[in-house]
């Protein structure tokens, strides 16, 4: 991708080069603990190969990145812990979206009422 900062904090985790507590993984995507959880379950779910935003990955990953992104998403959110109770998935974009890091990620958030969405 022309736009894509190869030293983005998760792209460095994909290359091992700064740790993480994994979750889960498959081919093609890395789920694993949030730094600073806003919840009791906090993870985020990311594609491995580089894009920066949900629009390159949705029109741009091949179907079977697709596929495994949202299977281990599916995964995460079959966790005991929150499967029953609920959960929150957000995927903050861009400036008004307020992205952080500049690697597309599905933050999955649970464990706790997490409120009205904001609008
Ligand atoms: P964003 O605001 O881009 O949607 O969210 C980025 C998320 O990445 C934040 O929730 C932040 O706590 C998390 N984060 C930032 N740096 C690191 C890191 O080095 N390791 C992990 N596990 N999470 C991080």
């Amino acid at each position: 991708m022309m736009s894509y900062d190869d030293n983005n904090i998760f792209a460095k985790i994909l290359r091992g080069e700064i740790p993480c507590e994994k979750v889960l993984e498959n081919d093609h995507a890395l789920a694993f603990n949030d730094i600073a959880p806003q919840a009791p379950v906090h993870i985020l779910v990311i594609p491995k190969h580089p894009y920066e935003s949900a629009s390159q990955f949705l029109q741009n990953a091949a179907d079977s990145e697709l596929v495994g992104f949202q299977r281990l998403v599916g995964e995460v959110v079959s966790l005991k812990v929150i499967h029953d109770s609920g959960y929150r998935l957000i995927a903050n974009t861009g400036r008004n979206g307020r992205q952080e890091v500049p690697h597309y990620h599905v933050h999955v958030l649970g464990g706790r009422d997490l409120g009205c969405m904001v609008f």
